[in-house]
């Protein structure tokens, strides 16, 4: 019996090793696996539907001069298949964040008097917010040494999130 039990906790010890020696596993799993693609169309289509956008009604891919760009009156944004891969839903973020301010402040004119020399950090926040890596106005800042996004950038970047026109209310 005593052996019998000195046998039963070999074999506790045993399984214990063995449960100890699971996390490793995917740890190896994951060194083995190929490195995640980058799919333009992929990024593209998913941060559209982020944005509870149709991509028939609000974007355009168009060989412009910038990697993205926004049409405020149109509310449109164009983004260039030239973009990397990996700024796709950034530069589509911060451009659709122009599209709302045009559609809060009543076109482009408005949104200028609205945030005026901000307009661009006020996009860049709200990119941000949503989980942005590329923010190129913000990293600006920082670089100059002041703050990313001040308190008045981020309460104007969440009402561009929280904000739905009557207009554009089919489309979400
Ligand atoms: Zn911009």
């Amino acid at each position: 019996m005593r052996r019998l039990l000195g046998a039963v906790i070999i074999a506790n010890i045993l399984a214990g090793a063995l449960v100890l020696r699971i996390p490793n596993a995917p740890a190896e799993l994951a060194a083995a696996a190929p490195p995640r693609q980058c799919d333009w169309n992929t990024e593209y289509e998913r941060t559209i539907k982020e944005l509870g956008e149709d991509p028939r009604d609000v974007v355009r891919v168009a060989g412009i001069a910038r990697k993205g760009q926004a049409y405020l009156d149109a509310h449109m944004i164009g983004i260039n298949p030239t973009t990397p891969c990996d700024m796709v839903s950034s530069v589509i973020r911060h451009e659709w964040a122009h599209v709302q301010q045009g559609r809060l402040a009543g076109g482009l004119d408005a949104a200028w008097r609205k945030y005026g020399d901000r307009l661009e950090i006020v996009a860049d926040c709200t990119s941000w917010l949503l989980g942005s890596k590329h923010t190129p106005y913000r990293q600006q800042r920082i670089d100059d040494h002041f703050p990313g996004c001040t308190a008045a950038d981020l309460a104007d970047a969440r009402e561009l999130l929280g904000f739905r026109s009557p207009a554009d209310v089919s489309v979400r």
